[in-house]
């Protein structure tokens, strides 16, 4: 179709400004170069000194012979090096690969080869992951390794570099090329379905847009808790979990105080929350469960603190603990494919005067969308239902920051972009205030009777019962009704062995009587357990509890 648009001739000396990594970097430099970025109590420093550190890893890397295009990867927990490779390799055109730590060795050195790295930068107590696949490494050329402490470790991996030295013997300048904006900036794999992980890669165009569809969705509206500047940062979600949500780039862009915190131990968190006085933080939901469960949280004031839960739903249980504790909680949603954020629990200003009841169930919606992306909910012929708060169908997005595909995966490419639309796998309603609710996987729906019921709607009814701590609910084989619910449990310390399978059961009945769920949505089985099987990144393993329990 021909374009009926005006377009006028650029003149030919006006700059072609391309989006790029490096432009978020200089407004630190003016607002607040002196503000601090820490480290545990390893290391702190201004961003002054990180503007410096980010041009002599580029310089560093150049002496290794890091070209533009070849991979760069990375194996550490969040740290502020972490963040210096965040801006460094892709500001010198080169691709960031974020290796997820916790893979099993033969997806480790499947990804590693697939995404054919280059260069490897390694923390040390990743070494022995690395070293048993090394002789299968096809295309790695040189290993840096990460450390906190001096010394050489004893590993049977040819070490060329040590990260620290390699920085003290090099320049403190670099200038950054130009390029194109479309250029690939990071890449790394999602291992969320069954089969071998699959690459997702995104530009600096996209990973700069993403910046700015945060900042506006974070900071720009008025809702329960705006962030700005003065806020102080600390991930909890890992930095190789989809650019820990893309965060370090907003805040760094903002020139906040930021705390990375290392390895997540309960007690060390919690130490640099009141320490560093960290007002602003991100994870999922087992990891704050996991905090709020710790002894060490009792003695902590975490009054005022902002928490997005994303990654999985942020069951209403959770959140009423968190919120009684001063939390302020709210949902995000996104997925690896989509760099990730795609919608905010935002509350609409009408709101906001509401008791915290009433706020929960928008707090724990899955979110408003973010500016400048469309989210949608579709049926199987990708006829668009209605923002009803009933209709459900399969969320399919666009927005200008999603993976353009999986690396060299056509055919699951053309699956995932189906009709120009990326198809998420998940299930939701929008409801008419336009807040998207997901109520499932595609795959970890339950059918019973002919009927979906939502897994994650079993799970927040549940997490509602003064004594559960922690809930998932999978379907099981049945031979009457196909599937049929089974609930999972971990009891609170003081509840374990004084509560019944039927008092479960009870507990459900009422929301059956209230028609919030069928009365086969009752999970048959309620099995009570010690611990629930996580994923590498912190979520209810599914698939891992469908093969647990699936088929007993
Ligand atoms: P990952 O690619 O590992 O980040 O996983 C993405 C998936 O996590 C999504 O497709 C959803 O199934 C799930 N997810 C993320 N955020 C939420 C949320 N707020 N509510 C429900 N599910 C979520």
């Amino acid at each position: 179709m021909k374009s009926r648009t005006r377009k006028i001739k650029p003149t030919p000396s006006a700059y072609n400004y391309q989006l790029l990594i490096k432009h978020i970097l200089r407004t630190p430099l003016i607002y607040s170069p002196d503000q601090e970025i820490v480290y545990r109590d390893v290391h702190r420093y201004t961003y002054k000194d990180f503007a410096k550190r980010v041009a002599r890893l580029a310089n560093a890397l150049a002496g290794l012979g890091v070209k533009p295009g070849q991979t760069v990867a990375v194996m550490d927990w969040d740290s502020h090096r972490y963040l210096e490779c965040f801006f460094a390799i892709p500001m010198m055109g080169a691709v960031l690969h974020t290796i997820n730590i916790r893979l099993t060795t033969e997806q480790l050195i499947y990804t590693i080869n697939h995404a054919e790295d280059d260069v490897i930068l390694v923390n040390r107590e990743f070494l022995p992951m690395l070293e048993a696949v090394k002789d299968r490494f096809e295309t790695v050329k040189k290993i840096v390794l990460i450390a906190d402490e001096p010394g050489t470790p004893e590993t049977g991996l040819a070490l060329d570099a040590e990260y620290e030295t390699l920085l003290a013997d090099s320049a403190d300048e670099y200038d950054f090329p130009d390029f194109d904006e479309d250029s690939v900036a990071t890449t790394f794999y999602t291992t969320g379905t069954t089969g071998l992980p699959k690459g997702v890669f995104f530009t600096h165009r996209q990973l700069v847009l993403h910046t700015y569809a945060i900042l506006s969705s974070y900071c720009g509206f008025h809702c329960q808790a705006k962030l700005d500047s003065a806020d102080v940062y600390m991930p909890i979600t890992p930095m190789f979990h989809v650019h820990a949500w893309g965060v370090p780039y907003l805040m760094t862009m903002l020139g906040a105080k930021q705390v990375y915190p290392g390895r997540y131990e309960p007690d060390k968190l919690l130490e640099l929350l009141e320490k560093e006085k960290v007002t602003f933080s991100h994870c999922v939901p087992t990891i704050l469960h996991m905090l709020l469960t710790s002894p060490a949280a009792e003695k902590t004031d975490l009054s005022g603190w902002k928490v997005i839960i994303g990654g999985a739903a942020l069951p209403r249980g959770l959140a009423k603990t968190a919120m009684q504790r001063g939390i302020n909680v709210y949902a995000g949603y996104g997925m690896s494919e989509t760099c990730p954020v795609l919608t905010v629990a935002n509350l609409k200003p009408h709101m906001l005067d509401r008791d915290m009841e009433k706020q929960l169930d928008v707090r724990c919606r899955t979110g408003l969308p973010v500016p400048n992306s469309y989210v949608e909910i579709a049926d199987p012929q990708g006829n668009f239902l209605p923002h009803d708060g009933n209709a459900a169908g399969e969320v399919i997005v666009r927005t200008p920051w999603l993976t353009q595909g999986y690396v060299k995966d056509p055919e699951k490419s053309e699956h995932l972009w189906e009709n120009g639309w990326l198809h998420t796998g998940d299930i939701g309603f929008i409801d008419t205030e336009g807040y998207l609710q997901i109520t499932d996987r595609l795959k970890d729906v339950i059918k019973t009777g002919g009927e979906w019921v939502s897994s994650l709607e079993l799970e927040d009814i549940v997490s509602r019962h003064e004594a559960v701590s922690e809930a998932a609910v999978i379907g099981i084989p049945d031979e009457k009704w196909g599937e049929t619910p089974m609930a999972l449990i971990v009891l609170k310390e003081e509840y374990k062995g004084k509560v019944t399978a039927d008092e479960i059961r009870d507990h459900y009945a009422q929301f059956v009587g209230r028609g919030v769920i069928p009365k086969y949505g009752i999970p048959k089985r309620v099995e009570f357990v010690d611990e629930i099987a996580k994923t590498s990144v912190g979520k209810l393993d599914k698939k891992e509890l469908r093969k647990q329990y699936g088929s007993k």
